[in-house]
């Protein structure tokens, strides 16, 4: 007789998609899904052929801020065509969620839908293919990690001491699913106020001392910048990169990491 077995089904391949990049957080609000879709237009004009598949089921918000929730998801047949903007193609959970409705979620329903969506859409060929993950490291999140074949993890977190371990609880999610910590994203690091004064808010430096107690690479960090909220809710991320000579630089030195 077969033991039972507790997880879910081994994750399905993505053929043409090389390596898939999830992106984590202990806990949500620190920029996860910035930085999620930051990195895959950064990672395009970089030149390389990247995507980003939204998975936050609890607040997908990729839509806003590529600027997609104007449109419907299209398909063919039983094929999704994903959004392309900013250089990067685009597939969210927010397409089988309705705005107005709280779903609530179990493990095996959210693993069900999202397996569903990342292998029915019609990726073509992608170097990196980045998702962005729920926060935390409950169920959900756990059960989604194990959905998708990862390269790696790259987690978010913000300076103070009480980010830091949630950022180690995700740290040792990812562990524990033999996924591989790619490394730390400090956000939120510091504020260049008008006049080029630089104020650490949170205490700056807290994630790269994480990242050293935990023996994982340290990727860079984000300042605060309200530009970076403002182009997040124009749904224009390409914007980082153009009008801001220090967001892009900070950027696109995180991107260089992966
Ligand atoms: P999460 O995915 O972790 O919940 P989001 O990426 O949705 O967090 O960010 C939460 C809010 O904070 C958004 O409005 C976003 O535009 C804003 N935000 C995130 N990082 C920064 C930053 N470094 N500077 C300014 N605003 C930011």
């Amino acid at each position: 007789e077969e033991p039972a077995s507790n997880g879910p089904a081994p994750a399905p391949a993505l053929p043409g998609v090389r390596h898939v990049i999830a992106v984590g957080a202990g806990k949500g609000g620190v920029g996860k899904s910035t930085l999620a879709l930051n990195l895959a237009v950064g990672l395009a004009r970089l030149g390389r052929k990247s995507g980003v598949l939204d998975g936050d089921i609890y607040g997908p918000s990729i839509p806003t801020m590529l600027g997609t929730d104007r449109y419907q998801v299209r398909a063919s047949g039983k094929t999704l065509i994903p959004f392309e903007l900013h250089g990067v193609k685009a597939m969210t959970i927010g397409a089988l969620v309705d705005d107005d409705k709280p779903l609530i979620w179990r493990g095996p329903m959210a693993h069900g839908a999202f397996q569903q969506l990342a292998t029915q859409t019609d990726w073509g060929e992608l170097d990196e293919l980045v998702v962005d993950l729920p926060p935390g490291t409950g169920d959900v999140p756990l059960t989604l990690s194990q959905t998708l074949p990862l390269t790696g993890a790259v987690i978010v977190c913000t300076p103070q001491k009480v980010a830091q371990d949630d950022a180690r609880r995700a740290i040792a999610m990812f562990r524990q699913l033999n996924v591989e910590v790619l490394g730390l994203v400090e956000n939120m690091s510091f504020f260049v106020c008008d006049h080029g004064t630089e104020y650490d808010l949170f205490g700056r430096g807290g994630a790269e001392l994480l990242a050293s107690q935990e023996g994982i690479p340290f990727l860079g960090s984000l300042p605060i910048h309200p530009l970076l909220r403002v182009h997040a809710d124009a749904g224009d991320p390409s914007a980082n990169f153009d009008r801001d000579e220090s967001l892009k630089a900070s950027l696109e030195g995180i991107c260089r990491t992966l």
